[in-house]
């Protein structure tokens, strides 16, 4: 299937490394022009000018996705710049993992802070001008922790579970206005994140996975790319697991 894009902007948060770096690439590659947006100004450019170098529309903006401030400035920036900006996909993430009774304060708010309320800064940023131009597509990148839980993550398996209740909330609260709002549940992804796992603990993983293999940031790429498309316009308010069959 041709997926079509009609002179679109995205803005992409965590495009600077793995999973978000892709998506910000697939999307160029449909022809869209991409905000990449993530902490440091060096990752984000760094794919930024890899979408231009490849004949692509793109620039960078490095922002802490937790700054409610910071987020709602730099959108009305963007917006006052870009006349429209359609598609927005909520990626930055962050883990601190500790069993919960030793988890620390801090590492429970910050958890929080990155992967739940920077979706909840940028679709406010964001969301007024996709209303006026009647069409938007939101993704939100969750986590197969989101659904299952995960002993020593209750900070990241609450903030992705708080993810996908907001998903569906925002698909139903922009749905009038031809606005669609998706969850996209990876399980494990080659990526940073996940580099973390030694030889033993890559080994466990794979055992729980049907398909027998850690996916690609591409595996996640490729159906965030569909739900910005036009052909993915009556799909609102869903959760879709990309995980090689781990949760079935
Ligand atoms: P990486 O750690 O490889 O990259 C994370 C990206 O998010 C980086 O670009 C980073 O910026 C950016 N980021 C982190 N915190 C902030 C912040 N406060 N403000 C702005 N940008 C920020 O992560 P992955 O690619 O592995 O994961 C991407 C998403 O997918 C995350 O939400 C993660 O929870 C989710 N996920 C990943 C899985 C996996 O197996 N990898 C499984 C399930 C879900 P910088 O480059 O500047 O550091």
């Amino acid at each position: 299937m041709l997926l079509t894009f009609e002179n679109r902007v995205a803005l992409v948060t965590g495009a600077g490394r793995g999973i978000g770096r892709a998506i910000a690439l697939s999307l160029a590659k449909e022809g869209v022009e991409v905000i990449c947006v993530s902490r440091s100004d060096k990752s984000c450019g760094a794919v930024a000018q890899e979408i231009l170098a490849a004949g692509g529309k793109a620039e960078h903006l490095a922002i802490d996705v937790a700054d409610a401030k910071a987020v709602a400035e730099a959108g009305a920036a963007l917006l006052a710049k870009h006349a429209h900006i359609d598609i927005l996909v909520n990626n930055a993430g962050i883990t601190k993992d500790g069993m919960l009774l030793r988890m620390s304060d801090e590492a429970w708010d910050e958890v929080l802070k990155t992967n739940l309320t920077g979706a909840f800064n940028w679709v406010k940023a964001l969301g007024y001008g996709m209303a006026r131009k009647r069409w938007g597509r939101i993704v939100n990148i969750t986590s197969v922790v989101g659904l299952m839980g995960n002993a020593g993550q209750a900070n990241y398996a609450a903030s992705k579970a708080g993810l996908i209740g907001f998903s569906k909330s925002v698909a139903r609260e922009f749905a009038s206005r031809s606005i669609t709002c998706n969850a996209v549940a990876p399980g494990f992804i080659s990526t940073d994140m996940t580099s973390v796992l030694n030889e033993e603990q890559t080994k466990a993983v794979l055992e729980k996975v049907p398909l027998k293999r850690l996916g690609s940031p591409d595996d996640i790429a490729n159906v965030v790319t569909y739900l910005c498309s036009e052909q993915a316009s009556y799909i609102t308010g869903q959760v879709f697991t990309v995980d090689g069959g781990m949760v079935m």
